[in-house]
């Protein structure tokens, strides 16, 4: 393989990745920390995304032998159509993602993008076609505005700025000492979660891919900022396939589908209305919710 020959040239390759798929670049790093697990096969053709569809076919998925995380799980969203996966933490839902992204290839089963199995084309224009606004995200020792940037790099800053106040940072960026010029990350200023969370969704606005993902993306929030963000998502994903991992029911509730993951299988597929009627898992879950947020005092 190339890379033992030429480590700097696969460190070359690595960056290009990387820069091709910066919103996803904490993904990345794990991968590299990692050593690739799976890649395209030797002259794989780019993706051609005839359509944004999204097919799961009885996947099941290991990350260890023995321990089956993903058990024939099957699903499909139309393009245009917002799906969203709820189950209780440790179910399986960010596997999903990790498996959509390719950074494993599952036992069984197969995964289509715009129909084509997701083995059979190059990774990187794969991964080109999905933004993820993952569970935990990374910034840079880099400014905020370059943070941003990562989304898509050849970005004008017209664009990296638009961004920014589509994800409703700007309050932040007026508090920073020298603006969006202003160093974060390690070194830099420390954001909180919820802030770091919105650069990341900045990061995927501004990549524009047809097929989006968010992974318990609103999770650091507080349910004011939570609903301005979910609005500014709405706006973006109305014209994309969306899979929306939730924390909270309530954001799910507009989704064309909801799937319930128990232990790594689907349990119940459907509508907020058809899985209520249905009263089983989901019901219960969104009764114990409603009944927590009548509780809780909001601030
Ligand atoms: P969820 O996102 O629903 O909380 P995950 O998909 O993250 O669940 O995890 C599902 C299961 O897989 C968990 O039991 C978790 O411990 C396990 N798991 C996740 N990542 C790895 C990994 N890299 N190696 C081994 N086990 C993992
Ligand atoms: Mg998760």
């Amino acid at each position: 393989m190339i890379q033992l020959f030429m480590p700097l040239g696969f460190l070359g390759f690595v960056y290009r990745e990387i820069k091709g798929s910066m919103a996803n670049i904490e993904k990345m790093f794990e991968l590299l920390a990692q050593q690739p697990k799976v890649l395209s096969p030797p002259g794989a053709p780019a993706l051609q995304l005839r359509n944004s569809k999204v097919e799961f076919r009885n996947v099941s998925f290991s990350y260890q032998a023995q321990r089956t995380i993903l058990h024939n799980v099957s699903f499909s969203i139309e393009p245009g159509q917002k799906l969203a996966v709820v189950g209780a933490s440790g179910a399986g839902k960010s596997t999903l993602v990790k498996l959509l992204f390719r950074f494993y290839d599952c036992d069984s089963g197969q995964i289509l993008v715009g129909s084509e199995d997701i083995r059979d084309v190059d990774q990187a224009s794969l991964r080109k076609q999905i933004g993820i606004v993952p569970q935990d995200t990374v910034l840079f020792n880099d400014s905020l505005l370059e943070n941003v940037r990562y989304g898509r790099v050849d970005a004008s800053d017209e664009e990296v700025t638009e961004a920014i106040r589509l994800a409703h940072l700007e309050a932040l960026v007026a508090q920073l000492p020298e603006g969006h010029h202003t160093m974060v990350g390690e070194r830099g200023l420390k954001l909180s979660g919820g802030e770091k969370q919105r650069v990341s969704i900045a990061r995927t606005i501004l990549k524009a891919a047809p097929i989006l993902v968010f992974d318990e993306a609103t999770s650091s929030l507080d349910s004011k900022s939570e609903q301005a963000i979910l609005q500014a998502l709405r706006e973006i994903a109305r014209e994309h396939t969306s899979l929306v991992i939730a924390h909270r029911l309530s954001t799910v509730i507009d989704a064309d589908k909801i799937l319930v993951l128990h232990q790594g299988r689907v349990v119940e597929q459907g509508s907020h209305d058809e899985l209520l009627s249905q009263q089983g898992h989901y019901a219960t879950l969104w009764q114990v919710q409603q009944q927590h947020s009548n509780e809780s005092v909001t601030p």
